[in-house]
């Protein structure tokens, strides 16, 4: 602790991907905004994409700086873009880490879950540690049963549903939805449960009224001190740092908000599959005639490609359908990085197909916007489940396979199903008005939840609070 100042220092330690990385960047930023002093742990790279935020934030007077961790000479991290998996080594930052930390202790350091290593260099040297976990508390409770009560090997098949049991809701789920590491044993897991119980609790980012018989089951059934300090993306004001914010978006923002703007409120469905995703072309040309026959508006962020055999223009000419969507006024495609809150919050916005990472939900549930579920990878599926099963503010377009990002899928998800799904949410109907009604009721709890008197706000208080008494015994 600062005696001088009285403000713990606390430490945040991103992972590489976008998914993990932006969350925890504006965890890092309110917890500068409660009075703690933030210091941003990471690469070089990293830290270019995030930079300009944090000036802003320092022109407020924000105690927030960045630390930029040198790589050991001749290693390399895929720090450049935002698609590092979770399977990526980070074990090379482990003596810069541990250098600094001997160099300057802070109160606390908030580590993210998926440098695994990282728990052994806090113990060694005894500091306080906080895992990030990057997403929401309804996961967290769905694997843990699961591990204890599902045997897969008793499963007939990869389709035949499964019930998760002991769970407040019934979750209903096929062995090919779950991520294949949770379906055995596997190292990846143990080593996440090895630093989860290393650490004094967990940072999550969500919010109690969001999920609060899970947050209670975390708390009380599964024994972790948790702290819910979000939704941290309401933590951008600004339009410069909602339109910056993981990095500099590739398109021009203010051509795609005047598109907007010509369009009618809860008109335009906003497509896109998150930092990481790995589509091949057959799919996207799926998605594309399937939007075509709905007839609906809509904005498209294609990410990345995968490659397949043929050559992508052997397969279909993404460039000629934008064309023609561009010139029918239809549709806009983009390419590359988009200022995903500024378009989810345009009042022309009445849709979000997404492939349910935790950050894209939780944005969407903050603009009110009801959604398609396309999940992929990840924890997604389950994040599907919250989503259409338990909040019922989304319908699924039908997606069964879970693969890793870059990962060819056994099945496409026809066209069909696309314009059924696109259809059924978009064009108005008394059940898309009560899907309406209910995302809008939760978006003003998650503005309420970060204001003075909110449950996060009073966690991220309590979070400080405990630091200083915790800090304030050593020193004795
Ligand atoms: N994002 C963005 N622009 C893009 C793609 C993604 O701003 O073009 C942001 C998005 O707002 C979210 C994050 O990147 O904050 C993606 O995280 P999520 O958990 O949704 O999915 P992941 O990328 O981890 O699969």
């Amino acid at each position: 602790m600062n005696h001088e100042t009285g403000t713990v220092k606390i430490y945040f330690f991103p992972f590489l991907g976008g998914g993990h990385q932006i969350p925890m960047i504006d965890t890092a930023r309110v917890f500068a905004k409660h009075g703690a002093t933030s210091t941003i742990l990471t690469t070089p790279s990293c830290a270019a994409q995030f930079q300009n935020s944090i000036t802003r934030d320092q022109k407020s007077n924000l105690p927030i700086t960045i630390y930029t961790l040198t790589l050991p000479e001749n290693t390399q991290l895929p720090d450049t873009d935002m698609s590092a998996g979770p399977m990526i080594d980070t074990s090379i930052l482990l003596e810069p880490l541990k250098l600094l930390l001997l160099q300057h202790r802070p109160d606390c350091i908030v580590v993210d879950i998926f440098h695994r290593w990282a728990g052994d260099v806090t113990d060694e040297l005894k500091v306080p540690m906080i895992v990030f976990n990057g997403d929401g508390c309804f996961p967290r409770c769905v694997f843990e049963n699961m591990r204890k009560h599902v045997v897969f090997e008793n499963l007939s098949s990869d389709s035949e549903p499964f019930l998760v049991p002991g769970l407040p809701d019934r979750v209903e789920m096929t062995r090919s939805q779950v991520p294949s590491f949770r379906r055995n044993k596997s190292e990846f897991v143990d080593r996440i449960k090895q630093i989860e119980e290393k650490g004094l609790g967990i940072v999550i980012n969500s919010f109690y009224d969001l999920e609060p018989v899970y947050a209670d089951y975390i708390r009380n059934e599964l024994g972790k001190k948790t702290w819910l300090v979000g939704p941290v993306s309401l933590c951008n004001r600004s339009v410069e740092d909602k339109k910056e914010r993981g990095k500099q978006p590739t398109i021009d923002e203010q051509s795609c908000l005047n598109w907007l703007n010509s369009k009618k409120p809860n008109s335009v469905l906003y497509i896109s599959f998150g930092s990481a995703a790995c589509l091949p072309m057959k799919q996207l040309k799926e998605i594309a005639y399937g939007l075509e026959a709905s007839d609906q508006p809509f904005i498209w962020v294609v990410g990345k490609i995968l490659n397949s055999s043929k050559s992508d223009s052997e397969i279909w000419a993404l460039d000629e359908f934008e064309k023609r969507m561009k010139e029918m006024d239809k549709g806009l495609i983009f390419r590359g990085w988009a200022p995903q809150l500024l378009i989810l919050e345009h009042d022309a916005v009445g849709g979000f197909m997404t492939h349910c990472g935790w950050n894209s939900t939780l944005e969407c549930v903050c603009a009110g916007v009801p959604m398609i579920t396309w999940p992929l990878s990840a924890e997604q599926f389950v994040n599907e489940k919250l989503v259409t099963d338990v909040l019922r503010i989304g319908v699924q377009v039908g997606s069964r396979e879970w693969g890793f990002c870059d990962a060819e899928r056994k099945e496409l998800v026809g066209r069909e199903k696309v314009e059924f799904a696109v259809k059924k949410l978009m064009v108005e109907s008394e059940e898309v008005e009560e899907m309406r009604r209910r995302v809008k009721s939760i978006s003003e709890d998650a503005k309420r939840a970060v204001e003075e008197g909110g449950s996060s706000y009073g966690d991220i208080d309590a979070l400080i609070q405990e630091l200083k008494i915790l800090q304030t015994g050593k020193d004795v």
